[in-house]
């Protein structure tokens, strides 16, 4: 067992390769398999009653409250509660493949729930005083309080830093002012995890999140806002006019709001990762339906290459997101404190996924995929916001880099403060130099250490452990060159830190994926997990290619040519080359 502090992809860009976290790949208990079989079974039940009420919704722009109750009823507010406290006290992983099932049938409404379920009470669950919980669980578990998260505000969206909503200390209360933008669950939500400045040190502000309810006076929502997709779902602004919210609201400590925001975030990225794996689901269950029963030129288009090639792809997409946020679900589940880049790369890929997928199944419907009477746009529509909300991807891939070379960074800014001590005692700075050596050059050299290499895959497995341990040795070796050329301005070389993520979110889906192939050939023989060994050697080939390409680019590229005309375009406003 590793560490519990460790993190898979922060060990990966010093060259070294945890295994010990990622195998054996983790599976699903007896009894969790049959309580989710059945929570699934009647949950399926429920939601296929609605199909054309979906539909309907979306178009209205609105789900019925009735519906609403109907969710309660299922006990679907209550999924991650503790079961003291009345909820199903499910893990993440069970949690995930849960709203798996609910996004197959309507993203609207995994996102309902999610938004209770992944962000709105999750604050509570994580940072929650024993008498908060009992103050609040209960009905949260019955669906009677209904949460939001909210953090957004018009002037602050990426930059939560930037936002204005203010909390002035009053007495034994905050009062709190200001407007949040955007809140899923707005329009019914009673139960509110609110983030407000509280205070600033040197122009750097301090947050502090606070449990706010609804029967608070000065609380108030919006219009219900009119979207491209997610239609049904309830998107409102939340207005917070002179709020009055006791001390004991309180949500964790007082000007650390923002590690509760982004704890909250990591800790919730499984319910949407389980949502993108349903929509994809669902999509290869649509489209190859319709690929086997349209006919073009005589033959059904399930017989062409190009269709073929499409479906492939999306099984193969499918297979990894499953694997990358099964893998996230276990790290939270067995208590690894350090998964956030991890959980990262599951949101990013998998979003990216999904969006791919509808795409590519719209595009096998041709024409009728592009008509409303057909599933397929709805699902585009509905896809499109996983990419921009919960972090966009832009700002995941920058998170993802930095932090995970944080650690090699750390050594090297150790590795410079030594170079007075070199001169002082040769022999410790000789031991410093040496450790990072070992740990990069050596490695990069080719030199046999322990933890470079995959230990115990079945033999089918070693051409695709082969090119995963090749990489992370290019990979050690292109954090050290990069943070060695622009040491802490790499915060600024965003080209360069997205080229880095590429490569690390690549190499970590594939990680997962090796670790769930090992485990099917492990348990079910060479021969029954062949189509899953053809999986992994189309996705091994895909990303060795990719992050060949990425490589190539780290010392040679048109990064400044990119980013001159990109200011070009935006001095113009415009496109400076029309022929006319
Ligand atoms: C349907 C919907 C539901 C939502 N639900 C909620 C909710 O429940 N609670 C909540 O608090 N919020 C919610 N949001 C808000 C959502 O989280 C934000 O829209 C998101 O964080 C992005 O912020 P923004 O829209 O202000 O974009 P901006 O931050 O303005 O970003 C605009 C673009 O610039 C890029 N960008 C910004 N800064 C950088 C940078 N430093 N480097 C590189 N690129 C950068 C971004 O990636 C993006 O492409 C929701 C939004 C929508 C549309």
């Amino acid at each position: 067992m590793a560490d519990a502090d460790l993190s898979f992809m922060s060990s990966l860009c010093m060259g070294l390769i945890e295994e010990s976290i990622l195998l054996p790949y983790p599976t699903l208990s007896p009894e969790r398999r049959e309580t989710l079989q059945g929570v699934i079974g009647s949950l399926d039940q429920l939601l296929s009653s609605h199909a054309e009420d979906f539909r309907k919704w979306d178009r209205a722009g609105e789900m019925p409250l009735e519906f609403v109750e109907q969710l309660k009823d299922f006990g679907l507010f209550g999924l991650v509660i503790p079961e003291e406290y009345g909820g199903l006290g499910f893990d993440s992983a069970s949690y995930a493949r849960t709203l798996q099932e609910i996004a197959k049938h309507d993203a609207s409404v995994a996102v309902t729930v999610g938004a209770h379920s992944s962000i709105g009470m999750r604050g509570l669950l994580l940072f929650g005083t024993p008498e908060q919980k009992q103050r609040y669980f209960p009905r949260l578990a019955t669906g009677e309080l209904l949460a939001a998260f909210a953090l957004t505000e018009p002037g602050a969206g990426s930059d939560a830093a930037a936002i204005r909503t203010s909390a002035v200390k009053q007495g034994d209360e905050w009062v709190l002012n200001g407007d949040k933008l955007w809140i899923t669950n707005g329009g019914f939500a009673n139960f509110f995890t609110v983030f407000a400045r509280t205070g600033e040190t040197e122009g750097r502000p301090h947050l502090t999140a606070f449990i706010v309810t609804r029967d608070m006076p000065g609380v108030s929502n919006g219009p219900h806002e009119d979207k491209m997709g997610l239609r049904a779902s309830s998107t409102t602004t939340v207005l917070l006019d002179n709020v009055r919210v006791p001390e004991a609201n309180v949500l964790g400590e007082v000007n650390k709001g923002f590690k509760v925001a982004m704890a909250i975030l990591n800790s919730g990225r499984t319910g949407l990762g389980g949502g993108a794996i349903g929509g994809m689901k669902k999509l290869i269950q649509l489209s190859t339906k319709y690929a086997n029963e349209r006919h073009t030129f005589g033959k059904p288009i399930k017989d062409y290459g190009l269709v073929k090639m499409k479906v492939a792809q999306m099984v193969v997409d499918c297979y990894a997101t499953e694997a990358t946020v099964e893998m996230v679900a276990s790290l939270i589940d067995r208590g690894f404190t350090d998964y956030a880049v991890e959980a990262a790369i599951s949101k990013v890929y998998g979003t990216e996924a999904l969006w791919h997928s509808a795409d590519e199944a719209l595009q096998i419907a041709g024409g009728n995929g592009y008509m409303c009477e057909f599933p397929f746009e709805r699902m585009l529509r509905d896809a499109r916001i996983n990419r921009i909300f919960e972090g966009t991807n832009e700002i995941l891939r920058l998170f993802i880099a930095l932090t995970a070379m944080n650690d090699v960074g750390s050594q090297l800014q150790e590795l410079s403060q030594s170079v007075r001590g070199i001169f002082d005692d040769p022999i410790k700075g000789f031991g410093l130099m040496r450790s990072y050596a070992l740990k990069h050059v050596g490695l990069v050299a080719g030199i046999a250490r322990p933890k470079s290499r995959f230990t115990g895959l079945e033999p089918p497995l070693s051409e695709a452990a082969a090119v995963f341990e090749g990489a992370t040795r290019h990979l050690a070796a292109a954090v050290d060159r990069v943070l060695r050329k622009h040491g802490k301005h790499i915060i600024g070389k965003q080209f360069a830190s997205r080229r880095l993520a590429n490569i690390m979110i690549d190499l970590f889906v594939l990680a997962c994926v090796i670790s769930r192939v090992d485990a099917s050939v492990k348990a079910q023989g060479e021969e029954r997990a062949r189509k899953e060994l053809e999986i992994l050697t189309i996705l091994t080939s895909q990303v060795e290619r990719r992050v060949r390409h990425n490589f190539s680019l780290v010392d040679i590229n048109d990064d400044e040519l990119l980013k001159g005309l990109a200011d070009h375009a935006f001095a113009a406003e415009g496109y400076s080359w029309d022929n006319l």
